[in-house]
């Protein structure tokens, strides 16, 4: 009998033939094989906060969350090796008793590690990278039933793939994450129009550790949130977002309880005001009485084969919709303008580009499919929407 499954939201949902909860990499690898000999899509699953049906399936649907924990750390280097189902949370406490800790991370910790490496999750700081740039190893179960590892010195192919894999090429098993030292923040926040935040924003994005706001077009009001490496000791109980003190941790993720569905581009940083100023007008002239946040942030660049902040420095802006409403409309007219600076869009969220779009957005999209095909050669862990963004 086939199970029902949703998403976070509960706006994606499907019926997959076989639900399977995992405990071992041992299981992955036996699992993984056995959709592959029997002609069966394998989706694995983290948290399933994702907007982009990434997930549904009508064959089988993994949970990866029982493959959780801290395997090793390594003082030294500064890395760890995490199971890939761990919850982001539940990284904070053994990574920080090690003496170590993520750069930077979401707005939220409730997505699991391997599903946050799988489409490219960020926080905001202008000199942070997202946490698949943190990568550099990682242990995967793949369609032959083989588990393998790989970095950049051994199978460095796989390794750039496994970076941002969109969970398309096996089910990731381990990650080996490049931490830093563990650091105690001070978040403080402040509302202010948004035509008075402009006039200094990029200001606060150079002289932050982490900078963003969000803004509601309704109003004009804008609130805006810095966070800072601090020397002054955590406050308990932690405060409220835009006023704590804590380890890293601790302060930077938030609660989110609002169901609602996302789109979020990448442009290039000079270009992120301009864009910003372009979304407003749209806004303003034809979804006037849109009411939900717009959040502004900003990503260190990297040279990941399809990070959206690969060869050059990123401001992501976030269009939100409540989920009872239908996002089409205005998310397909903001789409037509952030295409128009060169956005690229987070690939955990709703975006309507074709394989061939993001091939010329993402100069090695083509080599990713290369690389996946290599490893996954009858397509066992793409579903229809992964296979229609083949370039
Ligand atoms: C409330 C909310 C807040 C958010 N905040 C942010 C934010 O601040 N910044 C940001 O960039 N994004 C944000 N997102 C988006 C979110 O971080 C991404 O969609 C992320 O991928 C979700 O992680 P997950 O564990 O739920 O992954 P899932 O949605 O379950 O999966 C995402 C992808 O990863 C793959 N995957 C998951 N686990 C594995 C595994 N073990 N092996 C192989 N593939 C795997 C899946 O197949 C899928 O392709 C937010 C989303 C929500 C709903």
């Amino acid at each position: 009998m086939a199970s029902t499954w949703q998403n976070w939201s509960g706006k994606l949902t499907a019926s997959p033939s076989a639900l399977h909860y995992l405990r071992t990499e041992a299981d992955a690898a036996a699992l993984a094989a056995h959709a592959a000999s029997t002609g069966q899509v394998i989706r694995p699953a983290g948290s399933a906060h994702s907007h982009y049906p990434l997930l549904p399936t009508s064959d089988i649907l993994v949970d990866t969350g029982g493959l959780s924990g801290v395997v090793s750390t390594n003082a030294r280097t500064k890395q760890a090796v995490v199971m890939a189902g761990s919850n982001i949370y539940a990284l904070g406490l053994p990574l920080h008793r090690a003496g170590l800790g993520l750069a930077n991370q979401g707005d939220i910790d409730r997505q699991s590690i391997g599903g946050a490496v799988g489409t490219g999750t960020h926080g905001t700081g202008a000199t942070l990278g997202n946490l698949s740039s943190a990568v550099v190893g990682a242990t995967i179960a793949l369609a032959s039933g083989e588990l393998v590892h790989c970095d950049q010195t051994h199978l460095p192919d796989l390794w750039r793939l496994a970076q941002l894999n969109l969970g398309a090429v096996g089910i990731v098993t381990k990650l080996d994450l490049q931490l830093v030292d563990t650091f105690k923040l001070r978040q403080t926040s402040w509302e202010a129009t948004i035509d008075d935040l402009l006039a200094d924003v990029e200001q606060h994005m150079a002289e932050h550790r982490h900078f963003e706001f969000f803004w509601y077009p309704t109003t004009g009001q804008c609130v805006a949130k810095a966070t800072n490496v601090t020397t002054d000791e955590p406050q308990y109980p932690m405060g409220p977002e835009g006023d704590r003190c804590g380890w890293n941790f601790e302060v930077l993720p938030n609660h989110r309880d609002w169901p609602h569905t996302e789109m979020e581009y990448s442009v290039p940083a000079d270009q992120g005001l301009a864009c910003l100023a372009a979304i407003r007008e749209v806004l303003a002239t034809e979804f006037p009485t849109m009411p939900y946040p717009i959040e502004y942030r900003s990503v260190a660049q990297d040279d990941l084969w399809i990070s959206s902040a690969t060869g050059r420095s990123t401001v992501t802006i976030s269009v939100h919709m409540d989920v009872r409403q239908d996002e089409e409309a205005c998310f397909r007219r903001c789409e037509e303008v952030f295409a128009t600076f060169e956005g690229r869009p987070h690939w955990g969220k709703i975006h309507y580009r074709s394989g061939q779009e993001l091939a010329e957005l993402y100069p090695m999209w083509r080599r990713w499919w290369e690389v996946r095909d290599h490893y996954d050669p009858e397509g066992t862990f793409l579903n229809e929407p992964l296979s229609a963004l083949r370039p």
